[in-house]
């Protein structure tokens, strides 16, 4: 069984890296921050308010997530392009602090992992989600440099970029993701450390890729 695990905050490459691996070593790979960000655009769709515990409830009991084809899906709808907007980025903070949020995507997640091999990226899959895995890694890398990666890519894809309001973003979704109470960011005690800052793509992906070589 080979479980891989990389978490760290956003912007550090983990989704590039982690696709990069599963293509590599022929295993499949779970974006769990995908799932975050469709519960986030439903419920800031339904106008529900974090801190209203029992809608929160009613939504995720009335709500299916799943994978088809590397696209995520919301209630049988393809939601992957309308999920990678900065406020979906502010809104799937905002409701992952949530217990029940959190034990749905866990559900979901443990599930897609309990059967076949994996390569899974989030915030806590190390520490939480699968503190088994047989290959665990923090990635990061400094918000200077998230910020600028993130500039250039939307800048590439010919969208509309500010540095100085992507820098802002990064560091509050930093602060509120590694200080909520359930299943904050942080590196797990046997997790590999990962500084992406002075590194480029290919040298990320080759490291990680050495340390599941090792695993296997
Ligand atoms: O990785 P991504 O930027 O898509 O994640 C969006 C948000 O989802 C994060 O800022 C975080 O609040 C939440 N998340 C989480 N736990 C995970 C993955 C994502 O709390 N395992």
């Amino acid at each position: 069984m080979l479980r891989v695990a990389i978490d760290g905050p956003g912007g550090t490459g983990k989704s590039t890296i982690a696709k990069a691996i599963a293509e590599r070593f022929e295993i499949e790979y779970i974006d769990t921050g995908a799932m975050y960000r469709a519960l986030g655009l439903k419920a800031s769709k339904l106008c529900i308010d974090p801190d209203d515990e029992a809608a929160v409830k009613a939504m995720l009991d009335d709500t299916v997530i799943d994978f088809d084809s590397g696209r995520t899906m919301l209630d049988g709808e393809d939601v992957s392009g309308l999920i990678r907007t900065n406020e979906i980025s502010m809104a799937a903070s905002n409701y992952s602090k949530l217990a029940i949020v959190r034990a749905k995507v866990d559900e979901v997640s443990r599930h897609l992992a309990a059967t076949k091999d994996v390569v899974m990226e989030g915030r806590d899959i190390g520490t939480t989600v699968i503190p088994d895995a047989e290959v665990k890694i923090f990635m990061t890398a400094s918000p200077e440099i998230r910020a600028r990666r993130r500039y250039n890519q939307l800048i590439e894809q010919g969208r509309d970029a500010d540095y100085d309001t992507i820098y802002k973003e990064i560091q509050e979704r930093d602060y509120q993701d590694s200080h909520r109470e359930v299943s904050p960011l942080r590196q797990a005690d046997d997790a590999a450390f990962l500084d992406s800052s002075d590194m480029t793509l290919e040298e990320s992906i080759d490291a990680v890729a050495e340390l599941v070589a090792a695993a296997l």
